[in-house]
């Protein structure tokens, strides 16, 4: 019987290394390739469904477009929606009898929720997922995910002994499509790109990215670089593309190892790969704790002292708090859709110790903003800065006036984002705020 495929792309936008892809380029006679521009940001509600900052849907939409250029020599396409994926797919199936699902395991609550609906929907197809974005085999792994260890130092004890996974080639040819190409969906062809953007989606940009941070030679002082606040060679900068799947970390260690064994191998190369461990990490942890990674007590059932101030959180997001070093940072992401490990670090303490905020706000704000938005690394560094996570020490709390004389002592990075242009109350009252006794 002919089998008709679908391929669902989601946070594995490229064609090399992706496992899922191959399979089905083996199993079925046609194949339709489909992806969904996905609703974010409405988590609490403080964004409207389905909106990405600008700065995000122009890196996604710009790896779309990559992909689907670099499906054509394979005499593909690629089809796009903006509505809900699970019924355009739904959609699909009836259309095309499709019989057999592929895509690259997702971990998220919400994206394993779709594909247990279809699945449930639809128990005579075939439904397969692919592990494609990690640097080990999960299969390979010592223990079960269950039994991750609870810290990340046990965890990279671990995994330093344990075996790469190999980077797969390219399918050599994809089945046909038996869908038309169609026009995208208007909202998304009328948006408007910013032709002075730090970062270019798409596998293509990805690929010349690696290269380039490699042979500029920036891996052999990444260790001394890293905590840059401003830039784009003080840290790799890989976080977009792996966040949206145009690079996978398997790629960027098969480079890596090429560098040290031709070039140099140091304490900076080794902590490059020290860092994609952490990827590594909040990524097994996010599939361990499912739902709990967006809980307000997180995986310890400890409630934070925190709560809500609307106009500290505005103040917060806008970049107008008392924190000069705060408000660059914030200004940084709100123009550019990134910001720094360290500034990140910064701000999010500063939600939640010096505005007392509920740490979830800070971590939907930057779902919304970040262009390497990445689900297991974002809400996992929230909480471990929220001291309801996977640290040890349980509450980190950075000294802001310290950290701005070590990492700006000069002021160029406040002053290049206007970070003193502020208000330096933190708590606006007027008159109209204060209770007034009945008579
Ligand atoms: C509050 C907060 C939120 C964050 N949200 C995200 C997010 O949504 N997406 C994201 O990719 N990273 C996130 N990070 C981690 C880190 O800040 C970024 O990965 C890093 O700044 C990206 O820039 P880079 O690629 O130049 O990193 P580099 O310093 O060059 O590191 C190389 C790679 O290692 C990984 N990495 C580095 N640090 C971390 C870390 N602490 N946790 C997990 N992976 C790490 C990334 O994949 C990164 O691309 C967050 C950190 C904090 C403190």
């Amino acid at each position: 019987m002919r089998q008709v495929g679908l391929f669902w792309f989601t946070n594995d936008l490229r064609i090399d290394n992706n496992a899922a892809l191959k399979q089905a380029a083996q199993e079925v006679d046609q194949l339709i390739c489909f992806a969904s521009v996905p609703s974010a940001g409405n988590i609490l509600g403080i964004n409207q469904p389905g909106q990405l900052s600008p700065q995000r849907l122009q890196f996604l939409l710009e790896s779309l477009e990559d992909l689907s250029s670099n499906l054509e020599p394979y005499g593909q396409h690629l089809i796009i929606t903006n509505h809900s994926s699970v019924d355009s797919i739904a959609q699909l199936i009836t259309q095309y009898s499709v019989s057999q699902i592929y895509r690259t395991s997702h971990k998220g609550v919400h994206e394993s929720r779709q594909w247990q609906i279809l699945a449930k929907r639809y128990p005579m197809i075939g439904f397969h997922q692919l592990d494609n974005n990690h640097i080990f085999d999960p299969a390979s792994l010592p223990f079960e995910i269950d039994d991750l260890p609870d810290s990340f130092s046990k965890f990279r004890r671990v995994a330093e002994n344990l075996e790469i996974k190999l980077v797969i080639s390219p399918p050599e040819s994809l089945p046909p499509s038996p869908a038309q190409p169609q026009q995208w969906p208007v909202e998304l062809q009328q948006f408007k790109r910013n032709t002075k953007a730090l970062f270019e989606g798409g596998e293509t940009a990805a690929r010349r990215h690696l290269h380039n941070y490699f042979s500029r030679g920036l891996a052999s002082t990444y260790k001394q670089t890293r905590n840059g606040l401003d830039g784009m060679d003080y840290s790799t900068k890989f976080s977009p593309w792996l966040a949206n799947g145009c690079l996978s970390p398997g790629q960027i260690i098969q480079v890596l190892r090429k560098y040290e064994q031709q070039v140099e191998s140091n304490d900076s190369t080794y902590w490059i790969y020290f860092e994609l461990l952490w990827r590594e990490y909040f990524h097994y942890y996010a599939e361990k704790y499912s739902a709990r990674l967006f809980a307000f007590s997180g995986i310890n059932n400890r409630r934070p002292k925190t709560s809500f101030y609307p106009q500290r959180f505005k103040k917060w997001c806008t970049g107008s708090t008392p924190y000069p070093i705060v408000n660059a940072c914030m200004k940084q992401l709100n123009s550019t859709g990134y910001m720094s490990n360290r500034g990140r670090q910064l701000v999010a303490s500063c939600l939640v110790h010096e505005l007392g905020l509920d740490w979830r706000y800070g971590a939907a704000y930057m779902e919304q903003q970040l262009i390497d938005y990445d689900m297991a690394s974002n809400w996992g560094n929230w909480q471990y800065l929220a001291g309801v996570g996977s640290d040890p020490r349980g509450h980190r709390q950075f000294n802001l006036a310290k950290q701005t004389e070590t990492y700006d002592p000069k002021g160029l990075f406040i002053d290049q984002w206007q970070g003193h242009n502020s208000d330096s109350i933190l708590d606006n009252t007027d008159a109209a705020d204060w209770p007034v006794a009945s008579q």
